[in-house]
């Protein structure tokens, strides 16, 4: 049963389509984080690119006038690199398919970049991918690599356009190999159950906040969580209607969740 909004004390919260789209902030999202704050709401920002740093990110957004620090970004980069700290130790050799973003969040647990001779094979989008970067990982995972990928969006929406996603990088890699990945990113629970740990939060007292269907909403669902979707990124109330899972609230947008929000905490 879906947690009325009074009750809720952590929330997950999706970033584009959700708090900005492309380089615009959307209205009520520096609101809701000085909301989030005021309330003493715990909240981490989640995202499925792992192309930049959390620090990166904190940046691009604090330059929209949206308030955010690194240490409250959680990427797919940074919930992969968290996760092959919990199967693999410091020193592991990793081949990558992926950008600095990624590259860095692994680094920064002591995990070293290889070629075929890698244990392991970690992909993300890549916006320089070359034949010769799936070659290699093709190559180790044949060897038998352990692969993983930071997230399935085959997709990745700019303001006007959809270009691919680490989601078709992967799909290359698949068709290549036989092999499925282990997937971090949003719909699948390891990301989402990294935030709940990292905040000490309960599922019952905790949202996810998002604009797609097929990630933030089925991810919370499947994760336990209340969830709310928002209208302003790339599923309309009508796609919501259609899906086979529905979320527990639907909104315009951030400054309609913020009034009905506070109207359940006055009450
Ligand atoms: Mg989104």
């Amino acid at each position: 049963m879906a947690t009325k909004l009074d009750a809720i004390r952590n929330l997950l919260m999706d970033m584009d389509g959700v708090l900005y789209r492309g380089h615009t902030p959307l209205a009520g999202a520096a609101e809701l984080i000085h909301f989030l704050r005021g309330r003493g709401i715990r909240f981490l920002l989640v995202t499925n690119n792992s192309t930049l740093t959390p620090a990166q990110f904190a940046e691009r957004m604090q330059k929209m006038g949206i308030p955010v620090e690194a240490e409250e970004i959680m990427t797919s980069g940074v919930a992969t690199a968290e996760y092959l700290a919990t199967i693999a130790p410091p020193g592991t050799k990793v081949n990558v398919v992926g950008e600095g973003g990624l590259i860095a969040e692994l680094e920064k647990r002591g995990f070293v970049m290889a070629g075929r001779e890698a244990q392991f094979v970690v992909c993300g989008l890549d916006k320089t991918v070359t034949y010769e970067k799936l070659k290699t990982a093709t190559l180790a995972i044949r060897d038998g690599a352990t692969f993983i990928g930071t997230n399935a969006d085959k997709t990745y929406p700019l303001e006007k356009d959809l270009i691919p996603g680490a989601g078709s990088i992967l799909a290359a890699l698949i068709a290549a190999t036989d092999v499925q990945p282990i997937v971090v990113g949003k719909p699948e629970p390891i990301i989402l159950e990294q935030c709940l740990r990292l905040l000490g939060a309960r599922k019952e007292e905790t949202a996810l906040l998002g604009d797609r269907l097929d990630t933030d909403i089925l991810g919370g669902h499947r994760a336990g969580l209340t969830t709310i979707m928002v209208t302003t990124g790339i599923h309309t109330a009508e796609e919501a209607a259609a899906y086979p899972i529905q979320p527990d609230y639907l909104f315009a947008d951030l400054p309609a969740l913020l009034a009905a929000w506070r109207q359940a905490l006055a009450e």
